[in-house]
């Protein structure tokens, strides 16, 4: 058994690859849950449905959020008549966010994921990191503070960030019991700062990982990350912005670091803070490379 690490866009990715070569059935996955937040009068956990419809082999591979062909008639409909919807929903998407929005009247997220994984026919288990609501908001120097969605999507990420602020959350009931029965740990490919810090900065966690094997893949090649403003928060929070500031975020805990074999200059300077560096192709674009990856993190 093994528990994955995740946001949204990167770790889904290695997701794609792992699923191909380990039973489903024996893949926990934690999901980050700091963004989720009521869009249009439904719930959106971006990053959880994103991991839904990655297992269900749904998911739009071009933005890694939404059903891949969906239709955005009422999304159209919603700006035609005045309400400028700021996230765009499709029509198929929105009815996994109504169900969910529906389901947690009666039910907490955890049990209102399991449900909907239940329904699409997933094996593997999806954790949400908390069943309890967050934050995250944004610092910039130019518009002060932003929630998350309005720097990422109505400013396209523009600006110079000072901070990123979320909120602590209490760890979802299967989250520890996860992490303590899994052989392995792997935290992938996703943005440090706003996907990963919020699941180990949970109370207990990075305790429980210390105990654990732990790889990660680095989301960036040399000082940019592969997609996403994960730069501009790794530098607001204090750290370099490539291999090396993930490296020192996981610094207490990692065991191993997968890096991009672009980086190898890197290597001798990441070994002082972590003698155990891997080198290989961390950029995902064929399915082989997704499960070469998978290879490399499940048999390192
Ligand atoms: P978010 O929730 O949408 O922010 O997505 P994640 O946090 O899961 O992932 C964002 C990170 O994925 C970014 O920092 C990217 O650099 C990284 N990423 C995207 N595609 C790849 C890839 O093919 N390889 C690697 N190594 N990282 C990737």
């Amino acid at each position: 058994m093994i528990t994955i690490l995740s946001g949204g866009t990167g770790t889904p990715k290695l997701i794609q690859g792992i699923k191909e070569i380990y039973p489903e059935e024996e893949i926990n996955v934690i999901v980050n849950t700091v963004e989720n937040d009521y869009f249009s009068g439904v719930y959106v956990a971006a990053d959880i449905d994103t991991v839904l419809y990655t297992f269900a082999n749904i998911i739009n591979e071009e933005y890694w959020y939404g059903i891949k062909d969906d239709t955005f008639i009422t999304h159209e409909r919603l700006n035609e008549i005045g309400y400028g919807e700021l996230l765009r929903i499709g029509d198929k998407d929105r009815a996994t966010k109504i169900q969910k929005t529906e389901l947690l009247k009666n039910h907490s997220l955890s049990e209102t994921v399991e449900i909907q994984a239940k329904s699409l026919r997933i094996k593997a288990q999806i954790i949400p990191m908390s069943d309890e609501d967050s934050e995250i908001k944004i610092i910039t120097k130019e518009k002060g503070e932003l929630d998350f969605h309005d720097f990422l999507i109505k400013y396209q990420g523009e600006g110079e960030v000072l901070e990123v602020k979320y909120s602590n959350v209490n760890p979802s009931p299967k989250l520890i019991e996860s992490i303590k029965k899994s052989e392995k740990v792997i935290i992938g490919p996703s943005n440090p700062i706003t996907s990963i810090m919020p699941i180990i900065s949970i109370k207990g966690v990075k305790e429980i990982l210390e105990d654990k094997e732990v790889i990660a893949v680095s989301p960036f090649i040399g000082n940019a990350p592969i997609s996403g403003p994960a730069g501009k928060f790794m530098s607001a929070s204090g750290y370099e912005t490539s291999s090396i500031g993930v490296a020192k975020i996981y610094e207490s805990f990692l065991d191993k670091l997968v890096i991009d074999e672009k980086d190898e200059d890197l290597k001798e300077k990441l070994q002082e803070i972590n003698p155990n560096i891997i080198i290989t192709n961390t950029f995902m674009k064929s399915l082989e490379d997704k499960v070469n990856l998978a290879r490399v993190v499940l048999e390192k």
